[in-house]
C-alpha cells in the first residue's frame, strides 16, 4: 500500500490511461523530454538571475538510457530538480487546467475519445503507457537532499529519501521507468532515436542517448561491448535563430523537410516569411508559399502544411485549424510559448492563444502577398514572374477566402485577380486586373463594374451578351473560374481603399464618403438598364407580334421572351431572372451532384434589328415559326456554352429551314 493516495483526478486519468488503447504510445518520450527540457529552462534562468545559483555551475543535459535484462529506460536532465514538497505537488495532483478541462470532456465519452491521449498527450502520467512502475529520484537545484517518488501507477504513490548516491549530476532529476510488456520496445536505441528525431529534433538542450555497442569476433561471435554516448537531436530550431544569421540556403533546406510532394518545383519555395512576435503573445513563424500548388489542394481530406510546435516541441501537423481553409497552400511551423504541451485537441482549437496566434498569421501573410502585388506594379522582372505565378497558383483559394472570410474580405479582395475584356490574356500568358486597376479605367459616368460568368474563357468573351459593352467600349470581367459563380456575387459591391475624403470628387461634395461601386452580371435579366439603350417606343410596337409568336412556340421551356437592349450581331441571347441560378450555375451544381436542383428556365432576348427577327414579322406558318423560335433559343444556349436537351431535334429543325 502506497503512503499517499493520489488526488482523485490522478486516478482517473491513470485509469484511462492504462485501460484504454492507444494509437501513439511514443509519445511518452516526448512528453519526458519536453520537462527534462523545461526544468533546463528553469535554472538556465536562475543562473544568470539570481545569487545562490549563479555559483553553479551549469552544463545543460538531458540523457537517455536503457537496460534491457533489466527492463529499464531512465531520462535523465540536470535542470532545476524537485524537493520532496515539489514531487507530491507536480506527481501527485493535476496542477494544469487543460488537462483538468480534457478529463471531464473525456469522461463523458471516454472510450471514443481516449486515442485522444496518445495524440496530445498528458505530460509526465503518460509514461505509465509503457511502464507499470516509474521511480523518480530528484535534487533541487542548491539543495542538498534527495529524494525518490515511486508508483505503480494504481492508487498512491510513495515519496522517501535517497542516497546522495542515486543521482548522478550536481542536481537535477532521473526519471526511470520499469518497462511493462508494451513498453519493452523502446528499450531499444533505434526506436529511442527514431522518437527523438521526430518529437523532439529541436528541443534546445543536447539530448544524449547511451548505448552499448557490441562487438563481434571475425567467426561473427559476440566478444563484448563498449558503451557509447551519442548525441541524438540537432538541436536549436532553424526558425528560433536571429533572421540576421540565417541565409537563404538555410531557409531552402529547411523547406525541404516539409517533403511538399511530386513535381517540379514543388521542393522550392516562392517565398518565405519568418516572423517573430514578442509581447503580450510570445511565438515564432516560419511560412513557406510554395512554388507550385499542393497536389491536393482541391481534396476535401487535403494535408495541412503548418505543423504546431510548442517551445521546439512538436505537436501535430494534421490540424487544419492553424490556418484558415482558403490558405490551405502555406506550408511551415506554428512555434508558441504560450501553449501547454500536452492539451486535447478539442481544446487546443478553441485555445485563445492559437486563434490569436492564427488571426495575426493570416493578416501577416496577406501583408506580405500585397507587398509582393505592388511590388510587382513597378520591380524587376523576377518579381512580376513571381507575382504572376502567385496568382496562377492561388487565385481560386484566395477567392473562397471572399465568403469564407468577412473580416478579411477587404484585403483579399485587394488581392485577386480576375481576366477581363480589356487586359490581353492567352493560355501561355495569361492575363488579370485587379478591380482597383478595372476602376481606374471606368467611364466618367460608369455606374458598375460589369463582369460576366459561365463557360469557359473563349465562350464567355464571345459571348453576344458582350456586343453592346463592346460597342460602349465598356469593360467587362471574364469570371471562367467555376468558383466566381459563386464567390462573387457575396461581394456585391467594391471600395477601392486608400482613396480618402481628399479625392476630387469628395472635395467638390464635401463629403468624405469613398467611391464605391456595385457589381454587375451582364447575362442577368435588367442588367442592361444602364446601358441606357432603351429602344423607343415604335420599336417596342413593332416587336411585339414576333415576340408573342416566338412566346407561344416556345411555352414552358422559356420563362419570358423580351426584346434586347444589347444585342448588335447577333439575333437572340439568354439571360438568367434577376434571382435565380445563372444556367451555366444550374448546369456545374448538376454536375457537382446536386440532383434535386429546381428547373431553371431562361430568359429569351431578341434582336429586334436582326434580318432573321425581320423575317419572322411576315411568317404565319406555324411549324416555321417553331422551327425559328426553336433555332433562336438553342443557338443562344450553345454560345454560352450550355448542353441544349435535344440537340436532335435542333439538327432537324436547322435542316428544314435550309432546305
Ligand atoms: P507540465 O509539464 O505540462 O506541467 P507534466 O505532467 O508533464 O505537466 O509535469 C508536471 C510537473 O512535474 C511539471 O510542471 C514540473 O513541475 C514537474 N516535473 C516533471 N518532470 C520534471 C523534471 N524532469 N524536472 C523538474 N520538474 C519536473
Ligand atoms: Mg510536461
Amino acid at each position: 500500500m502506497a503512503q499517499h493516495q493520489f488526488q482523485t483526478e490522478v486516478s482517473q486519468l491513470l485509469h484511462l490511461i492504462i485501460h484504454s488503447l492507444y494509437s501513439n504510445r511514443e509519445i511518452f518520450l516526448r512528453e519526458l523530454v519536453s520537462n527534462a527540457s523545461d526544468a533546463l529552462d528553469k535554472l538556465k534562468y536562475l543562473t544568470v538571475a539570481e545569487e545562490p545559483y549563479k555559483k553553479l555551475s551549469f552544463d545543460p543535459r538531458i540523457d537517455i538510457s536503457f537496460n534491457k535484462d533489466e527492463k529499464t529506460l531512465t531520462i535523465t536532465d540536470n535542470g532545476i530538480g524537485m524537493n520532496d514538497k515539489d514531487l507530491a505537488d507536480s506527481l501527485g495532483t493535476i496542477a494544469r487546467s487543460g488537462t483538468k478541462a480534457f478529463l471531464e470532456k473525456l469522461s463523458a465519452d471516454a472510450k471514443k475519445n481516449s486515442n485522444l491521449i496518445g495524440q496530445f498527450g498528458v505530460g509526465f502520467y503518460s509514461a505509465f503507457m509503457v511502464a507499470d512502475k516509474i521511480e523518480v529520484i530528484s535534487r533541487k537545484a542548491a539543495e542538498d537532499s534527495t529524494w525518490k517518488w515511486s508508483s505503480d501507477g494504481q492508487d498512491g504513490y510513495d515519496l522517501e529519501s535517497a542516497g546522495a548516491d542515486t543521482l548522478k549530476p550536481l542536481q537535477g532529476t532521473s526519471v526511470i521507468l520499469h518497462l511493462s510488456e508494451e513498453g519493452l520496445e523502446y528499450a531499444n536505441r533505434w526506436s529511442i532515436e527514431d522518437i527523438i528525431k521526430r518529437y523532439s529534433n529541436h528541443v534546445a538542450f543536447p539530448i544524449y542517448l547511451s548505448y552499448d555497442e557490441k562487438e563481434y569476433d571475425d567467426k561473427g561471435k559476440e566478444k563484448g561491448s563498449t558503451p557509447k554516448t551519442e548525441k541524438i537531436n540537432s538541436g536549436a530550431a532553424l526558425w528560433q535563430r536571429p533572421k540576421s544569421e540565417l541565409k537563404e540556403e538555410d531557409y531552402l533546406e529547411f523547406y525541404k523537410s516539409f517533403g511538399s510532394g511530386y513535381g517540379a518545383g514543388t521542393d522550392e519555395p516562392l517565398f518565405y516569411i519568418h516572423t517573430k512576435a514578442e509581447g503580450t503573445l510570445e511565438y515564432t513563424t516560419l511560412f513557406y508559399i510554395p512554388k507550385k500548388a499542393p497536389f491536393d489542394l482541391y481534396h476535401a481530406d487535403y494535408k495541412p502544411g503548418v505543423k504546431l510546435y510548442v517551445k521546439r516541441v512538436y505537436i501535430t501537423d494534421d490540424d487544419k485549424e492553424l490556418m484558415p481553409t482558403w490558405l490551405r497552400f502555406v506550408k511551415g511551423i506554428i512555434d508558441s510559448e504560450d501553449l501547454p504541451l500536452n492539451v486535447s485537441r478539442e481544446i487546443l482549437q478553441q485555445n485563445k492563444v492559437l486563434v490569436n496566434i492564427r488571426n495575426a498569421s493570416v493578416k501577416k501573410l496577406l501583408q506580405e502577398f500585397r507587398s509582393l502585388a505592388d511590388n510587382a506594379l513597378s520591380g524587376s522582372d523576377e518579381v512580376k514572374e513571381k507575382w504572376q505565378t502567385f496568382v496562377s497558383q492561388y487565385n481560386r483559394p484566395l477567392k473562397e477566402g471572399l465568403y469564407q472570410d468577412y473580416g478579411n474580405r477587404e484585403a483579399i479582395t485587394e488581392l485577386v485577380r480576375f481576366k477581363s475584356t480589356a487586359v490581353e490574356s492567352s493560355a501561355e500568358k495569361p492575363g488579370w486586373t485587379s478591380l482597383a486597376d478595372y476602376t481606374s479605367r471606368m467611364k466618367p459616368d460608369q455606374k458598375y463594374i460589369y463582369y460576366i460568368t459561365g463557360g469557359d474563357e473563349k465562350t464567355l468573351r464571345s459571348s453576344p451578351l458582350l456586343e453592346a459593352y463592346r460597342e460602349k467600349d465598356l469593360e467587362v470581367l471574364i469570371m471562367d473560374d467555376e468558383i466566381d459563380e459563386i464567390v462573387i456575387p457575396s461581394l456585391h459591391s467594391y471600395k477601392k481603399p486608400g482613396v480618402s475624403g481628399a479625392s476630387a470628387e469628395g472635395k467638390t461634395e464635401g463629403k468624405t464618403e469613398e467611391p464605391s461601386w456595385e457589381l454587375r452580371a451582364v447575362n442577368r435579366s435588367g442588367a442592361d438598364e444602364e446601358l441606357g439603350e432603351k429602344k423607343d417606343n415604335t420599336a417596342e410596337k413593332d416587336a411585339k407580334p414576333v415576340i408573342e409568336k416566338i412566346k407561344k412556340a416556345l411555352g414552358d421551356r422559356v420563362k419570358d421572351v423580351k426584346l434586347s437592349r444589347r444585342l448588335h450581331d447577333s439575333p437572340s441571347c439568354i439571360v438568367a431572372d434577376e434571382n435565380d441560378p445563372t444556367m451555366q450555375m444550374a448546369q456545374m451544381l448538376k454536375a457537382m451532384g446536386q440532383a434535386d436542383m429546381p428547373e431553371i428556365k431562361p430568359i429569351l432576348e431578341i434582336n429586334g434589328d436582326h434580318p432573321i427577327v425581320a423575317k419572322l414579322k411576315d411568317i404565319d406558318d406555324e411549324e416555321k415559326i417553331a422551327d425559328i423560335a426553336g433555332i433562336l433559343l438553342d443557338q443562344a444556349l450553345l454560345v454560352e456554352g450550355i448542353r441544349i436537351k435535344d440537340p436532335s431535334d435542333f439538327v432537324k429543325r436547322l435542316n428544314r429551314l435550309i432546305s
